[in-house]
């Protein structure tokens, strides 16, 4: 019910106009919000139909929507998947796919630095469910190996880390997890699929918190899960239509809009962090700077062979640790204090204090997260008042 269109469309094309509808309802060019909890049976055949699988038609809005199909239908097309579901939250992506397919008795290798949530689902909650995990760093290929067990059904990894930068071969895990009859995973809400796509590198499944990126403008909440596998589609709409975390056609119709410019916001971002990066690094408040896109970078030439672009997050560390870092935050005039990313605003955080206070220090510290890290989402401002902003902020470091 999708409307068909030319074959090999570029992304920012297909940005704009995948998902739409085969028929609008009046000629509308935006995809209307189907603002409705059921749908009628035209006859009770028609019904029946639909229940069977026979009838492609609507039945309830849990089980399927046009608006929120429209938005899956977009995202499947950015990541060159077959198949995509929306969920209330990229938290809700997350544990559908693990909900879907892990069981009592499996085992997972996940990337040791991930999203905080995330992590802590997997090893303080999934162990309830008889679901055991092992954390190792993914960017080092040959850490996954020796933690592969008979039973590990899945790898689940983010590139670039949060917020640490690092970049993990998606090729080289996806070639290990399919030597052992696993899947390989990826959350990609770090890059969106305008500039990594895992499942061209060999994922099976990718994740997106779509608030981020794709959403773009910091005022609403959505996940989604792309794979290329019918029968993997079917698991997760089964558990997913089931367990009810689904999203909400008026959620769906937002997050369209904002995919519609996420190539243009992504190419902006992209570059005013490249250039942001280039400035930190010449700073002398400033210690180190880790974006992908710098030479320095230990793993640039792989972030160049599997991305397109370098993304816009990067974090670097300042004179004076803690109280460095706190300064720097504080006085900000333009630059947002605030968790979360990949909005048009530029957001700034303390990561060891913020978002991965949770995290004790030793395993933070391991994980390369220091009190004199500041993280850094870089939106689309113009770059010249990013730059001025962050360079008063920082000469007010003593
Ligand atoms: C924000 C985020 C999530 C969780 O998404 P929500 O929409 O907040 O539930 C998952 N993974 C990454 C990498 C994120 O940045």
């Amino acid at each position: 019910m999708q409307r068909k269109l030319p074959p090999n469309l570029h992304k920012a094309t297909q940005a704009i106009y995948a998902g739409q509808l085969e028929r609008p309802v009046y000629g509308e060019v935006s995809v209307p919000i189907f603002q409705t909890s059921t749908f009628a049976f035209p006859s009770a055949e028609e019904g029946a139909a639909r229940f069977s699988g026979e009838s492609p038609g609507y039945i309830y809005t849990r089980m399927g929507n046009p608006t929120v199909h429209a938005l899956e239908d977009n995202l499947a097309a950015l990541e060159n998947g077959s198949a995509a579901l929306a969920t209330a939250t990229g938290m809700a992506a997350i544990t559908t796919v693990f909900l879907s397919l892990l069981s009592q008795g499996d085992h997972l290798v996940a990337e040791h630095c991930l999203y905080g949530p995330t992590e802590v689902v997997i090893e303080a909650e999934m162990p309830r469910f008889g679901i055991e995990a092992t954390l190792v760093d993914t960017s080092n290929l040959s850490a996954i190996e020796p933690a592969l067990r008979p039973n590990t059904r899945m790898i689940y990894l983010e590139t670039p880390t949060n917020p640490t930068m690092k970049i993990t071969d998606i090729r080289g895990a996806a070639a290990i997890a399919h030597r052992h009859g696993a899947w390989l995973t990826v959350d990609n809400t770090f890059c969106s699929p305008y500039v990594q796509r895992p499942l061209d590198l060999g994922a099976d499944l990718v994740i997106h918190s779509l608030t981020k990126y794709l959403n773009g403008h910091s005022d609403v909440v959505g996940g989604m899960i792309v794979v290329k596998d019918a029968e993997l589609y079917r698991r997760l709409k089964r558990v997913l239509t089931l367990f009810g975390a689904t999203m909400d056609p008026h959620q769906a119709w937002l997050i369209l809009r904002g995919v519609r410019t996420l190539p243009l916001r992504m190419e902006r971002s992209q570059d005013n962090a490249l250039k942001l990066a280039e400035f930190l690094s010449r700073h002398p408040k400033v210690t180190w700077v880790r974006h992908p896109g710098l030479p320095d970078h230990p793993q640039h030439g792989l972030a160049q062979a599997q991305m397109d672009g370098f993304g816009a997050m990067l974090c670097f560390g300042v004179q004076g640790g803690l109280e460095g870092a706190k300064t720097v935050i504080n006085r900000m005039r333009l630059i947002t204090r605030a968790v979360s990313l990949g909005g048009v605003e530029s957001l700034i955080e303390h990561p060891a204090s913020m978002t991965h206070a949770g995290v004790p220090r030793e395993k933070r510290e391991r994980a390369g997260i220091g009190d004199e890290l500041v993280r850094l989402s870089v939106g689309c401002e113009d770059v010249r008042d990013l730059q001025a902003d962050l360079d008063q902020a920082l000469n007010k470091i003593p």
